[in-house]
């Protein structure tokens, strides 16, 4: 499925439209506005933009095929 944000959660940084690989979001830089998912179907959920959101304001909902492989990446983060 395709990455949802939360706009009353995103500072509209522009930090997911910059990590993804495959250009999914638009954004325009100095707007500081919400992104828009320009291109939903090109997400291969790499889940790159949900661990760089500051914000916490992406929703990414794997397919079935994916959970059965998905780790939790946050907790292979090492603990300071
Ligand atoms: S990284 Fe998060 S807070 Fe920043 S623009 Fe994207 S969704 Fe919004
Ligand atoms: S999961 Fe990866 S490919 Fe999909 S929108 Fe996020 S950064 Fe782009």
């Amino acid at each position: 499925m395709p990455p949802v944000i939360d706009e009353q959660k995103c500072i509209g940084c522009g930090v997911c439209a910059d990590i993804c690989p495959l250009q999914v979001f638009s954004h325009k830089p100095k707007e500081n506005k919400t992104p828009k998912v320009q291109r939903p179907y090109e997400c291969w959920h790499c889940n790159a933009c949900v661990l760089d959101c500051k914000a916490k304001a992406i929703e990414l909902r794997l397919p079935l095929t994916h959970m059965l492989l998905y780790v939790d990446s946050s907790s292979l983060r090492p603990k300071h």
